[in-house]
């Protein structure tokens, strides 16, 4: 076994905490040689549930878990801190307008991201789950100056699997058959599911859709649709929003991370733009990417065709005017 690594988990009493948890103490993030220390960080109402999940992981015997502590503070909670799962995040309530969405979390992600400039370790390395996703890693990354920018990243790795398993349905393939699916843009409705460069049992995806039938008509009414509106989809038939499918992207998104991708295959991660792609800088937006070494990598860009450019353009587009309400707002 390797030294124990330091996790820290916010919201952790929240469902997709609570889900995360459990699999990141057997091994699920770090893999089965990394013991691990779980600091699990709740607002102070939630404190308490909190201890009861860590009571829980203590009835696991997880031979893997070394420590466990809550906190209500996140100085405390990112000490030494060498991974971050930021799954907590203030939701949307009823008749709440978007400004005071944004200003909320960005209350929550700035002070988050202080305490990890001040106190997390030098190779921390941040995943944001919370909602807006993207724009929570930008506030974050803008207070912890100096933590290098690209260590703060948001989750688009569900919408990637989303369309991994519907483009592996439509074509009665294995998920394993199935490669090269960028999700650009913002984790949100505007997010593009691109297939253009996607590839199943090597070949292109768009000419084995076509031997089935399903044209580019069928990828733009249907497919494209089909994955941006899953959540909802898996609201109205489960009674619940996505949990476990959520927790399980987010502990994917760390590992390939950590591990690097599979030689030739690709992952989306939400990142901070390097201007690659025809998308500015100062955004975090979602790229197809490789991992290696626990660094990652934009895909190299390609000559992206009309329609692909006018739908990233357009969610890009909606991360500059989160990015700009959160200036107006004097938190970046
Ligand atoms: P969930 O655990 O269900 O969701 C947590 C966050 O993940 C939400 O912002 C949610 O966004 C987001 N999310 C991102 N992608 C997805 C996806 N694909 N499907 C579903 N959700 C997604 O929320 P709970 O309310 O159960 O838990 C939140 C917890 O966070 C609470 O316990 C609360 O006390 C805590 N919290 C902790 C903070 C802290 O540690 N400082 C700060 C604020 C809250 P969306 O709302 O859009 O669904």
């Amino acid at each position: 076994t390797t030294p124990a690594a330091t996790v820290t988990v916010t919201g952790a009493a929240g469902q997709i905490g609570y889900a995360t948890v459990f699999r990141a103490a057997a091994g699920a993030l770090l893999g089965p040689a990394t013991p691990v220390r779980l600091r699990l960080l709740e607002v102070p109402q939630a404190a308490r549930a909190a201890e009861g999940v860590a009571m829980e992981l203590l009835d696991g015997a997880f031979p893997l878990l070394a420590s466990v502590d809550v906190f209500d503070d996140p100085a405390a909670a990112f000490e030494g801190s060498e991974v971050g799962l930021l799954i907590g995040a203030k939701p949307r309530s009823q008749g709440m307008e978007r400004a005071d969405l944004l200003s909320a979390n960005a209350g929550i992600f700035s002070v988050q991201g202080r305490a990890i400039n001040d106190g997390a370790a030098d190779s921390f390395r941040a995943v944001v789950v919370g909602n807006p996703a993207n724009t929570n890693a930008l506030i974050a990354a803008s207070h912890a100056p100096d933590v290098p920018a690209e260590r703060f990243t948001a989750l688009t790795r569900l919408d990637h699997h989303r369309a991994e398993a519907q483009l592996a349905i439509a074509c009665d393939v294995s998920v394993n058959d199935v490669d090269g699916i960028a999700i650009w843009g913002n984790h949100s409705a505007s997010q593009y599911v691109d297939l253009t460069r996607a590839t199943v049992q090597g070949r292109p995806a768009e000419e084995v859709l076509a031997e089935r039938g399903l044209d580019r008509q069928w990828i733009d009414d249907f497919f494209i649709p089909k994955v941006a509106k899953r959540g909802a989809e898996i609201i109205r038939v489960r009674g619940g929003s996505s949990v476990a499918s959520a927790a399980h992207a987010a502990l994917r998104h760390v590992r390939t991370w950590l591990r690097g991708t599979d030689e030739g295959r690709w992952t989306s991660m939400a990142v901070p733009s390097t201007g690659a792609h025809g998308i500015p800088e100062g955004v975090v937006s979602s790229f197809p990417v490789t991992c290696s070494q626990g660094g990652y990598a934009i895909v190299e860009p390609w000559a992206v065709d009309e329609f692909s450019r006018a739908r990233i353009d357009r969610s890009v587009a909606e991360l500059l005017a989160e990015r700009e309400a959160v200036a107006e707002l004097g938190l970046l």
